[in-house]
């Protein structure tokens, strides 16, 4: 753990936290956590900041971003499709006549095997997991295990790259969107999804907010924030979404349920992170979430952004 309190993107001494005593209510990962914004940059910044062990050692818990889908859950599933339809036609016109794609932080691969199936050409992942690695190869699909920033990308190689989940979970976000804008060729597109930090859910269950996710989300941003970091990595024209997805806030109230277990590494309650009421918390949110789609304050963040 890193306990010095410098901004890792601009160098600026951090301000005193804004919520602390932030646990890894999911999987027990040890320690109590802080976000601590940067006067300069804006963005919020983990603290103490983890270092490449305590990740690798975060990450090889079980980790349900790992997981199949299948393993969620029925009710997840199904949700989970019909979200995924919505996107369906928004993805199908940025792959539109086989666009090359690179999925940074790719997973076990979902996405990259969607895309595939919407019409995209070359397919590429990145992940820093073996397990994950493996999983994408196993569907036919080229994958760097790694970081993006040690990826040996030729400039200007990819028409989308996708960074769903990912900003937020690096130890330097600018350096991650300069590399994104360096591999895009002219007329590309960066597409991707994050937490939001200025969203209900999150001023509502403060330290349980299921969009910590500490240690494994390193950097937290609100739409301004996101705008001024892709701004700043060239990217002027920048559109923002805000999904119908109750992930966040039913994570929430989980983590809030479970707070009193003395244990939570081995907490009976939990398979793969999540407890059997989680998939029906994702349903029934779903009519407390349609106001934050409304008025822009959900816990997701998506967006598009050009040079
Ligand atoms: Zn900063």
């Amino acid at each position: 753990m890193d306990g010095s309190a410098q901004c890792r993107v601009c160098g600026k001494p951090l301000a005193p936290a804004e919520v602390f005593g932030i646990r890894d209510w999911e999987y027990g990962f040890p320690g109590e956590f802080a976000y601590r914004p940067c006067p300069d940059c804006g963005l919020r910044q983990l603290f103490p900041f983890p270092d490449l062990d305590d990740l690798r050692e975060a990450y090889r818990m079980d980790y349900h971003g790992h997981a199949e889908p299948g393993k969620k859950g029925l009710l997840y599933a199904l949700l989970f499709r019909a979200l995924e339809r919505k996107e369906q036609a928004r993805l199908s016109r940025l792959v539109a006549g086989g666009a090359s794609v690179l999925d940074v932080g790719c997973g076990i691969g979902l996405f990259l095997e969607k895309l595939r199936s919407l019409g995209a050409g070359g397919l590429m992942g990145i992940d820093f997991s073996e397990t994950a690695a493996q999983a994408v190869r196993a569907r036919g699909i080229p994958c760097h295990q790694g970081t993006f920033l040690d990826y040996p990308a030729e400039a200007e190689s990819h028409d989308v790259v996708v960074m769903n989940n990912y900003l937020e979970h690096t130890l330097n976000p600018a350096l991650e969107l300069g590399q994104a804008r360096r591999v895009l060729r002219p007329g590309g597109v960066l597409v991707g999804e994050l937490p939001n930090f200025e969203s209900w859910d999150r001023a509502l269950f403060g330290r349980f907010w299921g969009g910590n996710h500490v240690p494994r989300h390193t950097f937290q941003f609100g739409p301004g924030v996101l705008r001024a970091c892709l701004g700043r990595a060239g990217f002027s024209r920048v559109r923002l979404g805000f999904p119908l997805n109750t992930s966040h806030a039913a994570l929430s109230v989980q983590n809030l349920l479970q707070r009193g277990v003395a244990d939570l590494r081995n907490n009976p309650a939990l398979r793969h992170g999540r407890a059997a009421y989680y998939s029906a918390l994702l349903l029934a949110l779903i009519p407390v979430n349609l106001p934050a789609v409304l008025l822009r304050r959900t816990g997701h963040l998506s967006f598009e952004a050009r040079p």
